[in-house]
């Protein structure tokens, strides 16, 4: 048994009987050395650092009082400090609290009752009853108002923005697809000091000194990036995935020149080459459309058309497209065309990295990628890419486009890719799919048709248009008021303004990262069908908030 230790002047005489009189353990003494005056937070935190980085089993912490010790080791996400005077209180601390660190004060216990209580605590093991295991886990949870409490004293208008954000997702059903959850540990690393740092250029070869900090987090973030996606090369320095597709048409084409691109109200993106956005203005974009029968990519008529129209990149990817992409297939037309393969797997990277669907990477000469969507990462961009183009995507990005990195963010990307390379997070994927195909064929079998017939992926969208006359703003409003979040989208062929579009999309990331399954996703589904059935009954939207209320608070955010 591994024990950290530490004490301030008030509490050194015990810490040191302590040591003495405990054989079982295995001490690591992190001070102080004597009893000249000391502060004991520097105590409490070397302790509680020990124990937040599982290098020890317990903590032991002695001040006067024990009390300050116990205030300041709490501070620590994953410690749970406990002051004891008695080994009854220690027993409890354990068994109910979970308690990993022992405060004791030396004022009012002496040698012999700290060996007791020592005894008591390290001897008891943690009750496991559901209760106690659910009690414990709202103290860690990670969306708790302490999680940013810091911000309620320094900023409180801030502050309740941010709570309002919070309760917004522990309260509502997002079924956004293009967003989802981060955990804590990505929000910490974003958050992190990391952001104070200039840092143009690459690891090794930066423009400002003192950056090796940063070297080591971008360092991380590029090998991982490469290691989940089995890439040659990556860039983790796109501010967004617009600015990622950008650095590709940077690295590789000139002003002018034409890129294949899905269009937009078919599913595309706005940096596929819609005319209000850059990519619009700079290059030739042609788009190719979904099969009208089919609502999927005809990959014959594809070639037909590349062949004809001589791209320079093929650009293959969606914003909304539910089916699965056929990369070998899209390859073979590139190297017929003689073309540069781009996938832009912006919503699907997590099907990707979870192997919930087919990756791009072996095929494409570039993939780029936000990590905020199913990736469930930071706000961000990724450019993955053959070693061939690694300088000129590089050059590219900077100093082509940008100025100094946001380097917290890039911690941020370094922590997702960790989180994907778990085992847990394949069923992950593989969850968000099934429930996705479950929402979806609940929806369906409500008489709601469904574009393209169904679901390969994390999203779908209904024809609300088609099947009932409504428009999907008008059905988007609808559900919100229901507390269901989905947004409105243009399907193909769409007859409608984009500005009211003849569709809803309809995403799983969200729900799947807060443990929905497929019941929850067929009953959602079902409640989706009972508002769009009749659109104007607010008793029904009331009916189905209370009903979705519940259910969000079986399913706490993680
Ligand atoms: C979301 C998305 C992007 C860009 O995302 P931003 O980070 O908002 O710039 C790019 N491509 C596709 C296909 C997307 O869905």
């Amino acid at each position: 048994m591994k024990i950290a230790i530490g004490a301030d002047h008030g509490g050194f005489e015990l810490k040191k009987n302590i040591i003495a009189s405990f054989a079982d353990a295995e001490f690591i003494d992190v001070g102080c050395t004597g009893p000249e005056a000391c502060d004991f937070p520097d105590y409490a935190d070397a302790v509680a650092e020990k124990v937040a980085l599982g290098e020890v089993d317990f903590g032991v912490l002695v001040c006067r009082t024990g009390m300050g010790m116990t205030m300041a080791a709490n501070r620590f996400q994953n410690v749970r400090a406990a002051l004891c005077l008695d080994a009854g209180t220690a027993e409890l601390a354990r068994q109910h609290n979970g308690a990993n660190v022992l405060c004791m004060g030396a004022d009012k216990t002496d040698a012999a009752q700290a060996a007791e209580i020592l005894t008591a605590f390290v001897s008891t093991s943690v009750d496991e009853a559901e209760r106690h295991v659910r009690r414990r886990a709202k103290i860690e949870r990670a969306r708790r108002l302490s999680d940013f409490s810091g911000l309620a004293h320094d900023d409180p208008e801030v502050y309740a923005a941010i709570k309002a954000q919070v309760t917004q997702e522990d309260t509502e059903i997002n079924l956004i697809a293009s967003e989802n959850t981060s955990s804590r540990a990505v929000r910490l690393a974003a958050g992190s000091v990391l952001m104070n740092k200039y840092a143009e250029g690459y690891p090794g070869k930066r423009w400002y000194s003192g950056c090796l900090p940063v070297d080591a987090a971008e360092e991380l973030a590029r090998k991982r990036a490469c290691e989940l996606f089995g890439a040659d090369h990556a860039n983790v320095q796109p501010h967004c995935g617009s600015s990622a597709n950008m650095a590709v048409y940077f690295a590789t084409i000139k002003p002018g020149d034409t890129i294949l691109s899905l269009s937009l109200d078919q599913g595309g993106h706005l940096s596929h080459g819609s005319p209000v956005n850059f990519s619009g203005k700079l290059y030739n974009i042609v788009p190719y459309t979904v099969d009208r029968a089919t609502e999927r990519i005809d990959y014959d008529a594809l070639e037909k058309q590349a062949l004809e129209v001589k791209p320079k990149i093929l650009l293959t990817g969606a914003s909304a497209y539910p089916r699965a992409l056929d990369f070998k297939r899209i390859r073979e037309i590139c190297d017929k065309v003689g073309c540069i393969m781009m996938v832009d797997m912006a919503h699907i990277a997590g099907l990707v990295a979870g192997g919930a669907h087919e990756s791009p990477v072996p095929y494409a000469d570039f993939v780029t990628s936000t990590t905020h969507k199913t990736l469930r990462g930071p706000r961000g961009g990724l450019v993955l890419c053959k070693e061939k183009w690694a300088k000129a995507i590089d050059s590219a990005v900077f100093p082509g486009m940008q100025g100094g990195p946001l380097e917290n963010i890039i911690a941020a990307k370094a922590v997702c890719f960790r989180e994907w390379m778990q085992p847990e997070m394949k069923d992950y994927a593989a969850q968000v799919v099934k429930n996705c195909k479950a929402m979806c064929k609940a929806v369906q079998d409500r008489g709601w048709r469904i574009v393209s017939g169904g679901t390969d992926n994390h999203l779908f969208l209904v024809d609300v248009k088609g099947t009932k006359g409504i428009t999907g703003k008008d059905a988007a409003a609808a559900l919100d008021a229901a507390g269901i979040v989905v947004n409105k989208n243009t399907i193909p062929y769409d007859t409608e303004s984009p500005f009211k579009c003849s569709g809803i999309r309809v995403g799983t990331a969200s729900i799947t990262t807060r443990g929905m399954k497929e019941a929850e996703a067929a009953l959602i589904g079902g409640w989706i069908a009972d508002i769009l059935d009749d659109i104007t009954n607010t008793a029904v939207q009331a009916e189905v908030k209370a009903k979705a209320a519940a259910l969000t608070a079986k399913f706490l955010v993680p």
